[in-house]
């Protein structure tokens, strides 16, 4: 019998992937609200949890003080968990409360949390039936920001795929773009397309729920960030299309995303070329003074944003950076694929995370930068380790070109400031 030559993967695409299920290091779901609450401004998001999970909500928040916030918790007292009182009724007048209180709201998430998940409440039927009661003026969906899910920014994914079956229908041909962004990056990316002539275009979360986008077979969608894998879903049994495409990080992720919207509506090539080339040319220029420090450096990424396979394109392709691990929580070919497909082999490919087993293989590898959560960068920091955190990525700007040399930057500025200490060390 002939033996077969091993088939040699060219691109990560085609890499075999070590998929590891063990102790995970990552931030639970909950952490999304933090940005959500910032673009939906007629949303409220009602943790049902314990004193833990708002603990969590008020540190990540911060130095955010609004005089009505967008965000609270439901607290699952003791009687709550021993089964001992009715969790629905104390909801049911923690909602009618609140909604009395703040007549603005009129969308209301009702948000799991590990302990409501632990004692099975059924926030589902909840949000049911407080839909029922709030009607019209408000709509009641629920989604799970627990820990029990795999990483944070879950939380945005379930949030958006809870809001999916309730959006309106439409027949019209529109550009859905699906993320939740800083307004002024949306705007930038808004004024990219619209100059090529793309039009109408919708966004998912919208800001208002007047303003929710319509869905149907004439929709074509464009994600923004690769972890809306259960929103693309959504989406797709509406009658929705994805336009895959890398990610919009730095010069050639924004200049490729923008190029496969560009092919789906007919933009000819002149029209693009006179859009983009500025930006594009101005990308590149920051991209350059911000990545001296990066160049010829290696990186290794723990699994924790989801955005670590489009980052590792980046950084390798655009940076001169040498990828030693690509971790990732979860590998969504769908959405991640095409930059998968422009990074070659070579890097360990990782799903998952046995964090025991991956800190062995960052300390025999010492790479000059690992970008991990928390509670991993000050251990590895102690042990002479450069570290970069994971969440930084999801709190700042950093699509589109206007935001590719601050991208470059968030990761040189780590490797410069331990060359600046071994400066200092020596003299
Ligand atoms: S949802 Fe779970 S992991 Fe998140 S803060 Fe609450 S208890 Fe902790």
């Amino acid at each position: 019998m002939n033996r077969q030559a091993p088939i040699q993967a060219k691109t990560c695409r085609d890499a075999p992937i070590l998929k590891e299920r063990g102790q995970r290091e990552v931030f639970c779901g909950l952490t999304g609200i933090i940005w959500l609450h910032r673009k939906m401004q007629d949303a409220f998001f009602l943790v049902v949890g314990s004193r833990t999970c708002a603990h969590l909500l008020q540190s990540a928040a911060g130095v955010m003080i609004f005089a009505e916030p967008r965000f609270g918790t439901a607290i699952l007292e003791e009687g709550d968990l021993a089964g001992m009182a009715d969790a629905h009724e104390e909801l049911d007048r923690e909602v009618a409360r609140l909604l009395e209180r703040r007549p603005d709201i009129k969308q209301l998430f009702l948000v799991g949390s590990c302990p409501s998940e632990v004692i099975k409440l059924d926030l589902a039927r909840a949000a049911e039936r407080l839909t029922q009661v709030h009607a019209p003026h408000v709509r009641v969906l629920n989604y799970s920001g627990s820990g029990i899910e795999t990483t944070f920014t879950q939380g945005e994914d379930a949030c958006l795929a809870s809001m999916v079956p309730v959006l309106p229908a439409t027949e019209e041909r529109e550009l859905l773009l699906v993320g939740a962004l800083p307004d002024v990056v949306e705007d930038q990316a808004l004024s990219l397309l619209t100059q090529m002539g793309i039009g109408p275009i919708r966004v998912l979360p919208a800001p208002r729920s007047s303003e929710a986008p319509g869905i149907g077979e004439n929709t074509v969608f464009a994600c923004l960030q690769p972890f809306l894998g259960d929103t693309a879903a959504a989406l797709t049994r509406r009658g929705a299309r994805m336009i895959a495409a890398p990610f919009p990080f730095g010069e050639e992720g924004t200049t490729l995303w923008l190029k496969a919207i560009a092919d789906e509506f007919g933009v000819d090539d002149a029209t693009f070329e006179r859009v983009t080339e500025a930006p594009r040319a101005r990308a590149r220029t920051a991209i350059a003074n911000a990545s001296a420090a990066l160049r010829g450096k290696s990186i290794f990424f723990m699994p924790d944003s989801q955005l670590e396979i489009p980052l590792a394109r980046f950084l390798t392709r655009e940076c001169g950076m040498e990828a030693i691990e690509i971790g990732q929580p979860y590998i969504h070919k769908g959405l991640v694929g095409p930059d998968m497909d422009l990074i070659p082999s070579g890097p360990v490919i990782s799903e998952g995370q046995d964090v025991d087993k991956q800190l062995d293989r960052v300390r025999a590898a010492r790479p000059d930068l690992t970008v991990c959560g928390l509670g991993l960068a000050n251990p590895l920091e102690a042990e002479g380790l450069t570290t970069k955190w994971a969440i930084e990525l999801v709190f700042t700007p950093v699509h589109f070109y206007e935001q590719a040399g601050d991208l470059a930057g968030l990761f040189s500025r780590p490797i410069r400031r331990r060359d600046l200490l071994k400066l200092e060390a020596v003299e």
